[in-house]
């Protein structure tokens, strides 16, 4: 038979699923001998049967009677007992820690009877009435479901007909009229009198915290969470002690360490004469915790005695709540703090310099998201600035700069030096110029997955979004945010990441310690504590991984900042924006070109500046491995706009006007170039294929750079990458082209210097081929972005802002599949492929060089299926190389 309560002798720290966190640990804490009020726990799966049945199970009824029983004769009084009765609270607790957002009912057990019973027990009729009208009001709010402000009108009308603000101005007789008035607003709202009969108090308490589980603000909770909305709550009775008996009494919350800062010593929150949520209810000022050490000096030590218990126990920061009742110390519950980025690093170290924890275990302890966090630049305080609106908080950082309302335009502004940020509706793929070159963009339209955020994020670049108060017009180059206010282009504002407030005017800004730490401008020699915790962990996931971890970097700035962040080599480096800007024009020429003359001249003209673009990458990366990509895109990227066009040969043509020779030709070649889906048209190895020369000329420019760094004395380790492979085939083909090309150059200058050949593994095909296409690649790389769009079939671009946010929110992802791998579908397309490529190829060189390459869960998965290293943006690196540590030690235990 299933067991349904628990006493607290009888649960332990680890059984949080059954007991949930609150339970178990009190239960943990009762077995450490702590001074815990004694209780029991009914189980979560009571709390699921009654959410699926809408009955409670039909034996608990009986085996919380055994219970009661047990702690009446424990506590020598019956519940309620009119003489002298027994008092309980039933508290929610699930097996995540969700702060408020469920119910708890204290003083359950008093009646018009019993409290009289403990006035005269207590010594105290204020005391018994004020607990009397703290259960009316929490019973009457939580399980009656009377509107709560009405009980608080009514306190509040009675602290002011004694012309006070204090509610312990409040005597006997007042608290007594208070308990009246407050039965008289259940009877109104409810049609019923307020239970007098304990029992039937308990039950329907408890049948309300099961219910709480579902309560809306839980709901919310939940989803911001992620927690499963299946677990449901345990529920703690626990007999009461009082906090509100006198001055000699009161509750408290604190902390083991401050959660803000990390800081080490004790950090808490006192209150006199209170009872349960007054301390953070706000009702009266707090004292700090130290000044307990003078109001109850026997109390305050055994507290600090019992939180260094705690510690040493949990080995890790604990918050707890306590209440002192009439000089003795009662503990209420513990928990393993939560904690901010910061302080989630400077503790690990702390205990392990207090020998409670390894290294390996203070690695486990924080998170690549964490340190993600950390190295975003941040605001002071907002000084001036006035707070205009507000919008999700999409990609941390702080950002400031002038707006802008189109992508050209920042790109003209940023070229001149000023920081810009990009206002738009909402962005698209067009935007992305103006996205690298502003300092953050904010949009009035979108959430967390859209074109703006997940871009934004990627880069690294401070974003807001979906700040919907904000009217853009983008055409008239201004927005109205609420109170009036019209911001114009030029206008400056400051947009918070984090947060996601928006500011007009500058909020100061400071740079991160830790981006100054990675690049080399500040030491970790005990001057910053933060930067001294951040450097050992990292130092020591560093050796402890096995994955390596590469950058993807298409400059040599990217490649020095990638290598100063920890990369070793770049894992992917696109070559397409080196045909772009001036450069356009003698793509275009290619393209156009009518002959083969004209298009080995367009070739030759590109030739110089591909090679100089290799050499100086290379030089950025002497002596590690370098991959380069091959031309990717379609060529109609590389052309005019095929609208824009057509429109102005069309109105030339219309008017008389003479039309530019020009205009026709490359109008006709972006006609015959039009494809209905770019992303599965003619790119990557087919543009290889069809163009001939295209793919030799790229060959030609990286073995010519890297035996000029060999001949400068460099080391260069250059590796061909040919993207959007499907087929064996074709692999084949462009490897024996470009074979014949390194051969070529090796023999012109006398200097051998080999190059890797591999492929991309992007397309679904080449992963259920992996096997045949490792005979002719030297290494693979997944593209899990491509691998994404085709596993699943939907566009990226087309997805992510017409209804991503709709799957997302019924459960269809957890996570966007673009933001972390979706292991179940398209990591068992790269589980295949690497299994199958190595049998082919057991030295196979296998990475990843998708965004995923830098996303924490992914980084795990790749861990675990084997990749030899991940590739990901320069300002992920040291995220990758936490992960990757922390996955090789979280892999060694499980
Ligand atoms: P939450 O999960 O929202 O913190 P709790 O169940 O912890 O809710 O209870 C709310 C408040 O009541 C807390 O301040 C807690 O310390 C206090 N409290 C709960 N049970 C008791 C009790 N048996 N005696 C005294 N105070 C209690
Ligand atoms: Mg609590
Ligand atoms: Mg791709």
């Amino acid at each position: 038979m299933t067991t349904y309560v628990y006493d607290f002798h009888q649960g332990n720290r680890d059984l949080k699923d059954l007991l949930g966190g609150k339970g178990a640990n009190l239960a943990e804490m009762t077995n450490m001998g702590l001074p815990v009020p004694p209780g029991f726990t009914i189980t979560t799966e009571a709390c699921r049967e009654y959410l699926a049945h809408g009955a409670e199970p039909a034996a608990l009824r009986d085996e919380v009677g055994e219970h009661l029983r047990a702690l009446e004769r424990a506590m020598g009084k019956r519940l309620g007992q009119a003489d002298d009765p027994l008092l309980v609270s039933v508290r929610s607790g699930a097996k995540f820690s969700m702060p408020g957002m469920m119910d708890t009912v204290l003083n359950i057990g008093l009646s018009d009877d019993s409290v009289s019973g403990l006035a005269r027990q207590s010594g105290s009729p204020r005391f018994a009435w004020d607990s009397y009208r703290r259960l009316l009001a929490m019973f009457g709010k939580t399980v009656l479901g009377v509107d709560g402000e009405l009980f608080d009108e009514a306190l509040d009308a009675a602290k002011k007909s004694r012309g006070t603000g204090n509610d312990l101005d409040l005597d006997d007789a007042d608290l007594r009229k208070l308990v009246k008035t407050f039965k008289e607003i259940v009877r109104d709202r409810t049609g019923r009198d307020f239970p007098q009969d304990p029992r039937e108090q308990l039950d329907l308490a408890v049948r309300a915290v099961f219910d709480s589980w579902n309560g809306e603000r839980a709901r919310l909770y939940r989803r911001q969470e992620r927690i499963p909305a299946d677990l449901g709550t345990a529920v703690n009775v626990v007999a009461m002690v009082f906090g509100n008996l006198g001055m000699d009494s009161g509750t408290g919350v604190a902390f083991t360490r401050d959660p803000g800062s990390g800081e080490q010593g004790i950090y808490g929150d006192y209150l006199q004469n209170a009872q349960g949520e007054d301390v953070v209810a706000g009702i009266r000022n707090t004292l700090p915790l130290t000044a307990l050490e003078s109001i109850d000096p026997p109390a305050h030590t055994q507290l600090l005695s019992i939180m260094g218990t705690l510690e040493e126990h949990y080995r890790d920061l604990c918050d707890i709540e306590f209440t002192i009742e009439r000089n003795k110390l009662w503990m209420l519950q513990t928990r393993v703090g939560k904690r901010t980025a910061g302080a989630a690093f400077r503790i690990a170290v702390q205990l392990v310099d207090q020998g409670l924890i390894s290294m390996d275990e203070a690695v486990t302890r924080v998170s690549g998201a964490q340190l993600a966090q950390l190295m975003f630049p941040r605001f002071g305080p907002a000084g001036q600035a006035e707070k205009i609106a507000q919008g999700m908080n999409a990609s941390p950082g702080a950002a400031v700069g002038q707006v802008v309302f189109d992508s050209d335009r920042a790109v003209e502004l940023a070229a001149g030096g000023i920081p810009v940020i990009l206002v738009r509706r909402e962005t698209n793929p067009d935007d992305l110029n103006g996205m690298i070159v502003a300092q953050g963009v904010l949009t009035s339209r979108g959430g967390k997955t859209s074109h703006a955020a997940v871009v934004a994020r990627g880069m690294g670049r401070t974003c807001v979004c979906g700040a919907e108060e904000i009217d853009v017009d983008t055409r008239a180059r201004r927005a109205i945010v609420p109170g009036g206010i019209v911001l114009q282009e030029g206008d400056v504002i400051s947009i918070d990441g984090s947060s996601g407030a928006v500011y007009l005017g500058e909020v100061p800004v400071v740079s991160s310690p830790v981006v100054r730490y990675f690049e080399g401008d500040l030491a970790a020699d005990g001057s910053d504590p933060l930067v001294d915790a951040v450097h050992r962990i990292i130092v020591h996931a560093d050796q402890v991984r096995r994955l390596g971890v590469r950058a993807n970097a298409d400059t040599a700035e990217d490649a020095g900042r990638a290598r100063r962040f920890g990369a070793a080599g770049i894992g992917l480096c696109r070559t397409e924006h080196m045909f772009l800007g001036e450069r356009r024009q003698l793509v275009e020429r290619l393209i156009l070109a009518d002959g083969d003359e004209a298009r080995d001249a367009a070739l030759a003209a590109l030739l110089p500046l591909q090679r100089d673009d290799f050499v100086s990458i290379f030089t950025a990366m002497d002596g590690l491995p370098v991959t380069v990509r091959l031309i990717d895109p379609p060529l109609h990227e590389f052309l005019a706009d095929l609208t824009e066009l057509s429109v102005k040969v069309g109105v030339a043509m219309a008017t008389g006007q003479p039309v530019a020779e020009e205009d026709v030709v490359v109008l006709e070649a972006v006609r015959r170039l039009h494809e209905q889906n770019p992303m599965l048209g003619l790119r990557g190895v087919r543009l290889g294929l069809l163009i001939p020369g295209l793919f030799a000329l790229q060959v030609r420019a990286i073995a010519e750079a890297a035996v000029i760094c060999r001949q400068a004395g460099g080391d260069p380790h250059p590796e061909i990458m040919v993207p959007l492979v499907g087929a064996v085939q074709e692999l084949e083909v462009v490897r024996e082209q470009a074979e014949g090309v390194l051969r070529e150059v090796a023999a012109e200058t006398g200097v051998d210097v080999p190059a890797l050949i591999g492929t991309m593994i992007e397309v679904p095909r080449a992963a259920l081929t992996a096997g045949q296409i490792a005979e002719a690649a030297q290494f693979f790389s997944f593209g899990t972005n491509d691998l994404t769009q085709m596993g699943w079939g939907f566009s990226r671009d087309d997805v992510e802002s017409s209804f991503f946010s709709r799957y997302l929110d019924l459960g269809i992802f957890g996570v966007s599949p673009f933001e972390s791998l979706d292991i179940d579908g398209v990591g068992r397309l790269v589980r295949l492929a690497v299994e199958e490529g190595r049998a082919t190829r057991p030295d196979i060189k296998l990475g990843v060089c998708g965004e995923h390459g830098g996303d924490p869960d992914s980084v795990h998965f790749f861990h675990q299926v084997g990749l030899d290293y991940v590739s990901c943006s320069p300002f992920r690196v040291p995220v990758a190389r936490l992960e990757a540590g922390r996955a090789a030690i979280l892999g060694r235990v499980g």
